[in-house]
């Protein structure tokens, strides 16, 4: 009944995000009385076993005691300061240990409070950066095929999935879009190197035809997750820091995502050996707590900025909460905890299993390809097994996966056709198979 009565009270003033709000006539809105562990509950008392990980931000669990302690005692100090002229205990620490931790090279630590804001930082940075070189021709991005960057209009310009993005084509700048590395689409026996490095080809032309208008390419590293967990080969990677050093491009990894230890390496451009002109962090950053992002760049890039004040070339961003306070002593929190525990190595058996666990869906009738990326799971499903023929979106056959799932006290929430799962670290192994039996009888039965 007090389900009911939130939901009710919810619908009457609340707009959700990324939700047409006329679902919620048929499809009723879940509030959440607290969370422990992999687990939500609500106020009836049904739990709800949180395998996509609160949209991909949470590691340690719900009400971790560590993360709750550390927050507590900041709390009672400092909650939030002014960042520009004033810093803090936790912004410097946690900048220390993000230079210390990121692929080499990366020695500059800037905040912003959201994945998007992350994305238009890095953006604004590399044409800065240019102009600021005495190469103002130097203005446009490159951006892989079915990336996702975020939502405001910088972030959604150089994205590029179609059901974000096509309502706003109007308002976006343009950007080059190179053929993607997904290698969902390589030959039958192709493997996912061979595939990574074809569809390099494209982007090396592109780099040659357009090199001198080019400020940065920017890319989600090994997964493009909102892009349907869609994966490739850590090749690509490679290939690209070898041609961005050679046309003088930036690299940008957005690793919003895929970092902190999702990849199965504490970030993935680790998997390929090499650091990014920019690397753009947020979800995970915090264990899943409070907004917070980061961008790290290089020496050279903040030397270019670096000068007389009435030289004017200072980057003038900002955001109100920049390094809030509780946000950066949750993420020094979440690091510790990487640091005390051997996340990292039980995240390999924890993604053993999930292999394991996923087989079975190899010869379902429906599913066209399982992949796994370390703690990413993606089971595509298909009309047709032979042909591939996709489901048509209209029968949101996702949408029957996420409602059969909940029936069962697991939230799953299918990207289209695409099941995933991505769930915290703290998960156990008979949960991991709780999760996967309810998906298996969710396309099933
Ligand atoms: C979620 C996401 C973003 C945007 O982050 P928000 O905090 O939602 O603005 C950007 N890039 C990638 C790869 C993401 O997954």
């Amino acid at each position: 009944m007090k389900n009911s009565l939130l939901s009710q009270r919810d619908l009457a003033v609340l707009w959700h995000p990324c939700t047409q709000m006329h679902d919620h006539e048929t499809q009723p809105l879940i509030p959440i009385k607290s969370g422990r562990g992999v687990w939500l509950e609500d106020f009836e008392g049904n739990h709800y076993l949180d395998a996509i990980s609160s949209w991909w931000v949470n590691l340690f669990g719900h009400a971790n005691p560590i993360i709750n302690a550390a927050l507590k005692a900041q709390l009672d100090n400092l909650e939030h300061v002014i960042f520009a002229g004033f810093t803090h205990e936790a912004a410097i620490e946690l900048a220390e240990k993000l230079v210390a931790i990121t692929p080499a090279g990366l020695s500059r630590c800037f905040y912003a409070d959201n994945g998007s804001a992350a994305v238009e930082v890095a953006l604004k940075m590399s044409f800065h950066f240019w102009q600021n070189r005495n190469q103002p021709r130097k203005n446009k991005f490159i951006t892989l095929e079915n990336s996702y960057h975020g939502e405001t209009l910088g972030a959604l310009a150089v994205g590029d999935v179609a059901l974000y993005k096509k309502t706003y084509a109007p308002l976006l700048m343009n950007v080059i879009t190179a053929p993607s590395p997904d290698c969902y689409f390589r030959e039958d026996g192709e493997s996912w190197a061979d595939y990574s490095t074809r569809q390099f080809a494209h982007l090396e032309r592109l780099l040659q035809e357009n090199a001198d208008e080019v400020c940065a390419i920017i890319v989600e590293p090994l997964v493009q997750c909102a892009g349907g967990m869609r994966m490739y080969d850590a090749i690509y990677l490679k290939l690209l820091r070898e041609a961005c050093d050679q046309y003088n491009v930036h690299l940008i990894a957005d690793e919003i995502a895929v970092g902190f230890g999702r990849t199965g390496t504490l970030f993935a451009c680790e998997q390929a050996g090499i650091s990014p002109d920019f690397l753009c962090l947020s979800k995970g950053l915090t264990g899943g707590y409070l907004p917070l992002s980061a961008v790290l760049t290089t020496n050279d890039i903040y030397a270019a900025f670096y000068d007389d004040y009435s030289k004017m070339t200072a980057f003038l961003h900002s955001h109100s909460y920049t390094g809030n306070a509780l946000a950066c002593r949750a993420a020094l929190a979440t690091l510790g905890i990487f640091e005390t525990q051997n996340v990292l190595a039980n995240n390999q058996v924890l993604a053993a299993t999930m292999k394991t666990l996923s087989q079975r869906f190899l010869n379902h009738p429906n599913v066209a390809e399982v992949r796994q990326t370390g703690m990413i799971v993606a089971i595509e499903l298909v009309k047709n097994k032979r042909t591939r023929e996709a489901y048509p979106w209209q029968e949101r056959r996702g949408l029957q996966v996420y409602r059969y799932a909940l029936s069962k006290g697991v939230l799953l929430r299918p990207l289209g056709n695409v099941i995933y799962f991505m769930p915290p670290y703290v998960i156990t192994s008979e949960e991991l198979a709780l999760m996967f039996d309810v998906a298996w009888q969710a396309i099933t039965t």
